[in-house]
């Protein structure tokens, strides 16, 4: 008979040396860590959405490809002609779904470092390799090492997330120029903070055939739905509808994002509201930090802000002894070293953030 079999007998090495994507318990704390959009829908709106998911069938399968809440996301967020998208749960499924399509033997993706994180752990999920191509000291692309790396690793997805996370800035636009021209396989911009940005590469889709636009509703204010969107030309689009779970999207997120998109502009007046309190804030913490060794606040068009401290690790454990959750970001590159990222909140939230790093630095 068989020995019994065991995680560590069965799975792939590179799993079982992987730590998950770990996300920490924010209960009782105020949760400035994961860029949620601190504001909920008004009342009568909420009440609204609550009578119109009632109708909603979850006795049947989703539609099987979705085209109501497709021609909505085509028309309310102007996705070019002859361009479509396909829905992820969440762009994290569709960042897995990119890069199991393209995982050849030998695949490579690459990006900017640091960057989010979920692109080198889906490569390596796909046993594919990651190459991360150091950010340039004020964290912008550096090109020269970019495009050597294109050419010497040919890469079948260049991944840029701009806004980045975690460092909060925009890609110069003639450099991401560069980097379409010069790469050999697809480029995925990642436009999850692009309601702080506003500049979108989208209307650029038709220029240029390798590059696709990935986008998601979730730091709109819908974090929760789980739906993210590629927009890309259709023959990209028609492969890789091929490895989409059928029923990934939900009938409940189908019609609750149906809804929030005939109110966009609810969420559109919340994004604003935060790019003004991001810049408050920051002016905020700027002053705080005004003299401090080596610390400083990065400029941000995202709806987080990166901070370097004199003791980032101490600082980020002070403010969750006084209630406040961030992100330590400092061991995730050494580029990032003493740095947090906080999101921007509510005022009150803000207010707090600010009072707690007075009370610990
Ligand atoms: C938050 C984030 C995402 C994930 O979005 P979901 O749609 O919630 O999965 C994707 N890309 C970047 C750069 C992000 O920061």
């Amino acid at each position: 008979m068989n020995a019994p079999a065991t995680p560590a007998g069965l799975l792939r090495p590179e799993i079982l040396a992987m730590q998950g994507y770990r996300v920490p318990d924010a209960a009782g704390l105020v949760k400035l860590d994961a860029m949620e959009n601190p504001y909920r829908l008004p009342e009568p709106l909420r009440a609204e959405l609550g009578r119109r998911l009632a109708e909603v069938a979850i006795n049947r399968y989703p539609a099987p490809d979705h085209p109501a809440l497709r021609r909505a996301i085509r028309e309310r967020f102007g996705v070019p002609a002859g361009h479509d998208v396909l829905l992820g749960n969440g762009s994290d499924e569709l960042i897995t779904l990119l890069t199991l399509a393209t995982a050849r033997p030998g695949a490579v993706q690459l990006s900017p470092w640091p960057s989010f994180v979920m692109y080198e752990l889906s490569a390596r999920f796909a046993g594919s390799r990651f190459v991360g191509v150091p950010l340039a000291a004020d964290f912008s692309l550096d090109l020269p090492a970019t495009l050597a790396a294109i050419d010497a690793h040919r890469p079948a997805i260049v991944w840029l997330s701009s806004p980045n996370n975690p460092t909060g800035n925009c890609f110069d636009p003639a450099a991401v120029e560069r980097v379409l021209e010069a790469a050999p396989g697809l480029v995925v911009i990642d436009e999850a903070y692009q309601p702080f940005a506003i500049d979108s590469w989208l209307p650029r889709l038709p220029r240029y055939p390798n590059l696709a636009v990935l986008r998601t509703v979730s730091k709109l204010g819908l974090a929760g739905l789980r739906l993210g969107y590629l927009c890309a030309a259709r023959p990209w689009l028609d492969e890789l509808e091929k490895l989409r779970p059928p029923y990934n999207v939900n009938v409940l997120t189908e019609a609750a994002v149906r809804f929030a998109l005939e109110h966009l502009d609810v969420f559109e007046d919340q994004a604003a509201r935060l790019r003004a309190d991001r810049e408050a804030l920051a002016k905020a913490l700027g002053e705080l930090l005004a003299g401090l060794p080596g610390a400083r606040v990065f400029p941000s068009r995202a709806n987080f802000l990166l901070v370097r401290l004199p003791d980032g690790p101490a600082s980020f454990e002070r403010l969750r002894a006084r209630g406040v959750l961030v992100k330590d970001v400092g061991r995730m590159d050494p580029s990032l070293r003493d740095c947090l990222r906080l999101t921007v909140g509510t005022p009150e939230e803000n207010r707090l953030l600010v009072e707690a790093l007075r009370a610990s630095l």
